[in-house]
């Protein structure tokens, strides 16, 4: 039986009347305030549509979501230990790198510059590390961490502020108050200030290159559909420091403009020398079509700019490295308190290797003889990559005995507790059917760090804010530019 029953912040059904008139209003506040992207079927520069959003907020335990707040600090420090052990990311993605040529691109990439020597020695992390809570227990587990490209910092601060104007339509604005008062300032969905501390992440990273005249170049897909979470973060920039330019460009669009290092291997593109390389792209196999993107990937690690990430944070955030360190006394390496350890240590689940040892032959085993147990992960970002239930078995029987099998890693299945939910959606983008019902949901959460330092220091280590994403219990996985999932808040209940 459930220990983690999660009843809705309102009460539901809403009357068909009801639901007609908040849903019209819900997708017009949605639209109105940015929550939406550029259309995958009917590509146009002129319009956007709205993002997949819940109508209500979704109930999420206070203390779960406490605790990974204030782990996300230590979270941050261990990323940024990890990615300056030079020693410990070789030993770990050893046996992946020969089975994983994206990841051995990277780490050869890593290689290089760690040789020839880091033109610059400063790091930005804009990171998010993602949970599920587990439904036997309630206890909250991490999903994975994300280094690179970490979205929606930007939407799921709009989105704290639609599901309060949301509960206020409906009537719930004193419910959704923590005190019970008129004025309502603290509330049960917490405050989300996500955007504007990646923000201040860049910008104090661009202070450090120390060069007024120097611009911000986001690295981004040819094609950009989740454009308005991309430039919320430009316009967020401007407005808290307007000296700031941010050009955009592709890794194909600098291959064919040229790029170049300066005298003292300042990245000059266009003409304009980049403080800080912001990749909202290059976590994916279709940023590098040729092998020159690749040339352009290594020429940026080799300037001065300060890159977010480098690519050792890069190779940090990789889900071969997250299976190493939840191997046993592994982190008591990279954090000294030992409360640290314990606090870190207690969000992990299980992670497996699939390395030709014997811990690797016993994965292969349980994998194939329980699969609904276990998730199994290749070295990929982005969402619809993992493997789930029956072809577990599948897979794992064909790459028993192939090299192939060490690309990946097994992890124990988080079963998340299911609640009632609305989910809004373009009609034009729905993969699924049109009607607004109420569903079973599942809520998956993520808390967004930022840090910057070196090698000796850390200059800036924060937690800065949240996002909820939420997809139909029937999906084992909810990409949100997918259509799948929805942008949510958490409803706190104790
Ligand atoms: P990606 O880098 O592609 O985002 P994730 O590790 O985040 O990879 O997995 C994608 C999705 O798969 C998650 O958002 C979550 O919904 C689901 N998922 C991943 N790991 C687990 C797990 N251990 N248990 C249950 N669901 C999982
Ligand atoms: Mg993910």
């Amino acid at each position: 039986m459930s220990t983690c029953q999660l009843e809705p912040c309102i009460e539901l059904p809403l009357s068909e009347e009801k639901l007609k008139e908040s849903v019209d209003k819900a997708k017009d506040w949605v639209l109105m305030h940015g929550i939406s992207m550029r259309s995958k079927k009917n590509f146009n520069k002129d319009k956007v549509q709205l993002l997949p959003v819940t109508l209500l907020p979704s109930s999420f335990p206070e203390k779960s979501f406490l605790t990974v707040k204030n782990v996300q600090t230590i979270l941050n420090e261990l990323i940024h230990k990890v990615a300056h052990d030079k020693e410990f990311l070789t030993s770990s993605l050893k046996s992946t790198i020969q089975a994983d040529p994206f990841t051995a691109k990277l780490f050869h990439i890593y290689e290089t510059v760690y040789e020839k020597g880091f033109n610059q020695s400063i790091s930005l992390g804009l990171l998010r590390s993602d949970y599920l809570l587990h439904d036997n227990d309630c206890k909250i587990k991490q999903v994975e961490i994300n280094t690179v490209a970490t979205s929606f910092a930007a939407l799921a601060t709009v989105t704290t502020e639609y599901h309060k104007y949301m509960l206020a339509e409906l009537g719930y604005r004193k419910k959704a108050c923590k005190q019970n008062i008129d004025y309502c300032y603290i509330y049960k969905i917490p405050e989300n200030n996500a955007l504007i501390g990646f923000c201040k992440g860049l910008i104090f990273a661009w202070e450090l290159y120390n060069n007024s005249e120097a611009v911000i170049l986001f690295i981004v897909e040819d094609v950009t559909y989740n454009i308005s979470d991309q430039r919320f973060h430009e316009f967020q920039i401007r407005q808290l420091c307007n000296k700031i330019k941010i050009i955009r460009k592709s890794l194909t669009s600098l291959v064919s403009e040229g790029v170049k290092l300066g005298p003292n291997k300042e990245l000059i593109v266009s003409n304009l020398v980049v403080a800080v390389v912001y990749y909202r792209s290059g976590y994916e196999l279709e940023a590098y079509p040729t092998e020159k993107e690749w040339d352009m990937r290594l020429l940026i690690e080799c300037s001065r700019a300060i890159k977010c990430p480098s690519v050792q944070y890069h190779l940090a955030g990789t889900k071969k490295v997250q299976q190493s360190l939840a191997q046993p006394s592994v982190l008591k390496k990279f954090l000294k308190d030992d409360a640290f350890v314990a606090k870190v240590q207690e969000i992990f689940t299980g992670l497996y290797t699939l390395d030709f040892n014997d811990d690797g032959e016993k994965a292969v085993e349980m994998g194939i003889n329980e699969p609904y147990k276990f998730v199994l992960k290749p070295q990929r970002e982005g969402g619809g990559n993992n493997i789930y239930n029956e072809s577990i078995r599948t897979w794992l029987s064909s790459m028993k005995e192939s090299q192939e099998r060490t690309a990946w890693i097994l992890m124990d299945r988080i079963y998340p507790p299911l609640q009632k939910n609305y989910i809004i959606r373009a009609a034009e983008e729905s993969p699924l059917e049109e009607d607004i019902n109420l569903s079973d949901v599942i809520t998956e959460l993520g808390i967004y760090g930022v840090i910057v330092g070196d090698s000796n220091d850390i200059m800036l280590n924060n937690q800065v804010g949240h996002i909820l994403r939420t997809k139909l219990s029937s999906e084992d996985e909810g990409g949100i530019v997918a259509g799948i999932g929805a942008l949510d808040s958490p409803y706190l209940i104790s």
